[in-house]
């Protein structure tokens, strides 16, 4: 700086704002992510890194809802499949709209639906997307969302077991993170994660678990996936966690149109709600919500590998 203020002839009182400026905005990341310089971007971009955009009521009108998405700052969004179904809606809707990615897989909640050939289909549909990465046009950018949900009645655990394993091996075999659902059945969970780590990471979605777990999946390289259960202050389990984990461990999420946010109960939750969540991650962490907001836009682009 002081050689600029010598070569460019500005005031120092300029040249020390400009530094603080820049130091405000370089300090938090290059120490939190080593990473030698921020893109400009980062400072004011947020990726929903879980929203079903092809969901009702977004499917409706999908410009109306990107536009309130966009006016909050949220910028970029990250849609999980469910099933063999909607894999090509969100191929679609990705070619459509270029802030959408998307993630291919076999969603537990949905298992009666995956038929015999669903696995050996998501590795067809994978390999496809390796041939359009390599020309840099794939807009897939993980596999999920995949996992256990033990939460449903009469839930045929072992075909869980085998559909999360096998998806673990297809995201190595084509070094994809995986986007991890997870209900009442950690242990379970941990297990498979363990016998099949995530080469490329993961994201653990929507956690609302003990210090113990998040550090777990953290050792495991898997991110923690902060969602609307932190803006409730009966969740204080799950605030607490989440106020003393790594913030580099962490991404935003909305899971929208599901888990709304505190103060919106009864309606469908949207990307736009992405803000109140920061929001509250703010309040209950030190840093400040300009440097949580840059260092969880850097942490997730790296781990889907979004162009800033
Ligand atoms: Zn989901």
């Amino acid at each position: 700086m002081t050689a600029g203020v010598k070569r460019w002839g500005w005031s120092p009182r300029i040249a020390v704002a400009v530094h603080r400026f820049a130091m405000t905005v370089m300090t938090p990341v290059t120490l939190l992510t080593s990473k030698v310089a921020l893109p400009y971007r980062a400072n004011r971009m947020l990726i929903d890194s879980h929203c079903h955009f092809d969901f009702a009521p977004f499917c409706d009108d999908p410009e109306h809802y990107l536009a309130l998405a966009r006016q909050a700052g949220v910028e970029k969004i990250v849609i999980p499949a469910v099933g063999q179904r909607n894999w090509q809606v969100l191929r679609d809707l990705s070619v459509r709209f270029p802030c959408l990615y998307y993630g291919l897989g076999l969603h537990p909640f949905f298992s009666a639906e995956h038929d015999a050939n669903a696995l050996q289909q998501l590795a067809s549909a994978l390999a496809a997307e390796a041939v359009l990465r390599e020309k840099s046009v794939s807009r897939c950018v993980a596999v999920g969302e995949c996992g256990l949900d033990f939460a449903i009645v009469n839930a045929d655990r072992d075909q869980q077991i085998s559909l999360l394993a096998a998806q673990l091996q297809l995201a190595n075999r084509f070094e994809l993170p995986v986007i991890l659902h997870c209900r009442k059945a950690f242990p379970e969970l941990f297990g498979v994660l363990r016998q099949n780590r995530p080469i490329a990471g993961g994201v653990y979605h929507g956690f609302s678990g003990s210090h113990q777990q998040a550090k777990q999946l953290i050792d495991l390289g898997i991110k923690i996936g902060v969602g609307g259960t932190i803006t409730y202050r009966r969740a204080n389990k799950t605030r607490n966690t989440i106020a003393a984990l790594p913030l580099d461990a962490l991404l935003l999420e909305t899971d929208a149109p599901d888990m709304p946010v505190a103060g919106f109960q009864g309606e469908p939750n949207r990307p736009d709600r992405l803000v109140n969540v920061l929001g509250e991650l703010a309040a209950i962490r030190t840093e400040s919500e300009q440097e949580i907001k840059q260092v969880i836009s850097l942490t997730t682009a790296e781990l889907f590998r979004i162009p800033m």
